[in-house]
């Protein structure tokens, strides 16, 4: 089982897809990484699921990512009388920390802080923005507020403060004992909903002391300022265009979305675009054109994975939309203009061992017309300096740990592939030939460029390239 393609593919699992003869169908349709929503799962349905993912994995044989998402600080209002009220443009519209129901004149909005850090002028954004009001006057328990632009307001909906900077940790409560669950487990990224400052990522990064990944979701201004510092800290990042078109004009979202793929790819770090991408094929077996530029973009500027959200947890075409993003990355890729537009970003080689090792094999590569990259690597991080190269052509990883050929099923362009770590330099070459060959990659006559470190198996010291002849039924011929 290979793929045809460099971009990763995201499938969020929920009602919709959570048997194991949907995720079945979503593996084979191309999905690599399946995300577990934690807003919307408990530890007992967690514990199912994930199972089933594991199941699958065995069953195809593949290392397959989980991505676990935490919920993170979402605001919410809190329940209104029969469900819903009506908020009429121009009106006045109260929140505070009473308990008693809302109605069309005010809502209880169970969070202290919100009332706090907000000032007189700010927004306050309801449901994903639906519903936006100014606050007019505000104190320790409540904001007065008029209705710019009204909707039905109804239990438990979102609260966006895009001004405020509120002093809430990206952890609360329930993400502790989610992440701890999912730890248990055995996940391989965990995503960190909301986060401000890189030491929300540094906390994150306490807890799951390397038994998992972080991935830091950009999903608030606040987040934006201190880019550099969260590319540095974290593992991966999303373009979380859900919540930060919430926060930020709309319009701004998009040129956000080039500048954090851009450093992250600078960075040598994987990143995520998600959300709405497919939107309408929730409802509907072919998505609108614009859906398709829209994926398209996300395959043109090098991300290393495009992500379906409702589309494949509560929509009525799952299969079908992880297929259309499939098809739309193939036909992507193969674009003549595809090369030009991911090379127009030119990231040099640090100073690194893996890096001047990457850089050269790539170049090899080009130079030899070479079937494939194979990187041998325990820890993976080879495999992310391989893949930040962006070679046009395959890259195999080589690797006897588990939760690395996992965790890299994230990352763009590498097929993972376990196996044992070579015993000799002969070794090297011959099970990189013998793999290329089996998993078909390679045919006998074409050369391999392998990548691996001496001594043989000690993280961290890639310093050595070879071309390997791929010879009869993948047998090394040099
Ligand atoms: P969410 O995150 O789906 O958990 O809200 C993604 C986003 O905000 O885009
Ligand atoms: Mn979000």
């Amino acid at each position: 089982m290979i793929r045809r393609r460099n971009v990763k593919i995201i499938a969020t699992l929920g009602p919709a897809s959570s048997s194991p003869e949907m995720i079945r169908a979503l593996f084979d349709a191309g999905a690599d990484v399946f995300r577990l929503n934690m807003s919307h799962l408990n530890h007992e349905n967690l514990k199912i699921v994930h199972g089933m993912v594991r199941a699958v994995e065995k069953e195809v044989d593949r290392p397959i990512s989980i991505l676990a998402d935490l919920q993170g600080p979402k605001l919410r209002v809190g329940e209104m009388e029969g469900g819903s009220a009506e908020l009429v443009d121009g009106q006045t519209f109260r929140l505070d920390l009473d308990k008693a129901k809302g109605t069309a004149k005010r809502a209880p909005l169970p969070h202290p802080e919100i009332f706090a850090a907000v000032k007189t002028g700010h927004s306050l954004l309801l449901d994903d923005g639906k519903i936006r009001l100014r606050v007019t006057s505000c104190g320790a328990d409540f904001a007065e507020t008029i209705v710019i632009v009204g909707g039905t307001l109804s239990n438990r909906k979102g609260v966006n403060v895009p001004e405020a900077v509120l002093p809430v940790a990206a952890l609360t409560e329930k993400d502790r004992r989610d992440f701890d669950a999912v730890l248990k487990l055995g996940v391989d990224w965990v995503a960190l909903s909301f986060i401000q400052r890189p030491e929300d990522i540094a906390e994150a990064r306490k807890i799951a002391r390397g038994r998992a990944a972080i991935l830091a979701k950009i999903e608030k201004p606040q987040a934006l300022v201190h880019l550099d510092e969260i590319i540095e800290m974290a593992d991966a990042l999303m373009v979380a265009r859900g919540d930060l078109g919430v926060e930020l004009p709309l319009q701004q979202v998009p040129g956000w979305q080039k500048r954090i793929t851009r450093a992250a790819r600078r960075a040598g770090k994987p990143v995520v675009v998600a959300t709405q991408m497919l939107e309408s094929m929730i409802a509907a077996p072919v998505p609108t054109r614009a859906e398709v530029s829209d994926v398209a973009t996300a395959v043109f500027e090098g991300a290393d994975a495009i992500m379906l959200s409702a589309e494949s947890a509560a929509g009525q075409y799952p299969v079908e939309a992880v297929r259309m993003m499939n098809n739309v990355a193939i036909e992507v890729e193969g674009d003549p203009t595809y090369p030009g537009i991911i090379y127009s970003q030119n990231n040099q080689p640090e100073a690194t061992g893996a890096d001047a090792i990457s850089a050269a094999a790539h170049m090899v590569a080009d130079t030899l017309k070479a079937a494939a990259i194979v990187c041998w690597t325990n820890s993976g991080s080879t495999g992310l300096r391989a893949a930040r190269e962006r070679p046009m052509l395959p890259i195999i990883v080589l690797t006897p740990v588990p939760a690395t050929a996992r965790r890299l099923a994230l990352v763009w362009g590498l097929h993972c592939v376990l196996t044992a770590d070579a015993k000799d330099l002969d070794d090297v070459a011959e099970r990189a030939c013998g793999i290329a060959f089996r998993e078909g990659y390679a045919q006998p006559g074409q050369r391999i460029v392998v990548t691996a470190g001496l001594p043989l198996g000690t993280p961290g010291a890639t310093n050595l390239l070879r071309v390997a002849f791929v010879g009869h039924m993948g047998s090394s011929a040099d």
